[in-house]
């Protein structure tokens, strides 16, 4: 079976977490031993464990990130959550020392927090994460609540970012859905530019089926237009998308056998040093 690494996996065992209706909806297990069962259940070797939001917005404590991941047997690995203050880049960066073999990246809640990317409040993260090869990934794109800021989490506000600071590894989550034309150019412009596949498959509505099928064309013109899929990691978001729905994304995808593999886990691999 194919070796996977998701790069964008959720989990807090609370029952103040936002996404357990996700967890209900597709009749997931949404504790660690249910997701660690899941994952050998699809070969899925490695994850990126990411903070989920609680019921009033607050992202799950990045200290119980840690934790989780201390008790996952090396499976998941830590990414720190950073909101737009000085103490909470503060907070980020000290944990991250204290965590320095463990901690894989950090992660910008775009669109959530009132905060553009290129904020002088991130600047003290950037600069740690830069010295330390350590990736910044971003939500991009729609976002889970109706009263989110899309303005601020429009793929195309990484640019001037990217611009800047050329040496920062920015990764676009969610492929910057529905922009998905503006990811595809800045991952073939940026050479420290990339982007996942999280997340994707929960609209259509009455036209799922179609609407997976869109994001199919959406993600291979994405990948044709930049020459490849080195700057394109798997993940699924879980519990917000269940491993066949993500799966079935890049099984259907026109594209080389390489690439797809690239894609799976040798891109994670390679840029988180998982
Ligand atoms: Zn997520």
């Amino acid at each position: 079976m194919q070796k996977i690494i998701d790069a964008h996996v959720h989990l807090s065992e609370r029952r103040d977490d936002s996404l357990n209706r996700f967890a209900k909806m597709h009749g997931l297990k949404y504790t660690l031993d249910g997701l660690l069962r899941t994952m050998d259940k699809y070969n899925v070797e490695r994850g990126l464990l990411l903070s989920p939001p609680l019921q009033g917005g607050s992202p799950l404590p990045n200290e119980e990130i840690i934790k989780l991941c201390g008790k996952s047997g090396g499976r998941l690995a830590p990414v720190v959550t950073v909101e737009p203050t000085a103490k909470e880049v503060k907070a980020a960066i000290r944990l991250a020392e204290e965590n320095r073999k463990e901690v894989k990246a950090f992660k910008i809640r775009l669109g959530y927090v009132k905060a553009f990317a290129d904020s002088p409040a991130f600047n003290k993260l950037y600069d740690f994460a830069e010295s330390e090869g350590l990736p910044v990934l971003f939500h991009t794109g729609d976002t889970a609540s109706d009263t989110g800021d899309l303005v601020r989490s429009h793929p195309l506000t990484l640019d001037g970012l990217a611009n800047a600071r050329e040496e920062l590894r920015v990764v676009l989550c969610h492929f910057g859905n529905p922009w998905f034309e503006d990811v595809a150019e800045l991952i073939y412009k940026h050479p420290n530019v990339y982007t996942d596949i999280s997340g994707l498959t929960t609209g259509g509505g009455a036209y799922a089926e179609k609407f997976t099928d869109w994001l199919v064309k959406k993600i291979e013109a994405a990948i044709y237009f930049a020459g490849g899929a080195e700057k394109i990691f798997f993940g699924t978001d879980y519990p917000i998308t269940t491993y066949p729905e993500a799966l079935a994304l890049v099984e259907k995808l026109e594209v080389h056998n390489a690439d797809k593999e690239m894609m799976l886990w040798r891109n994670a691999k390679r840029v988180f040093g998982l």
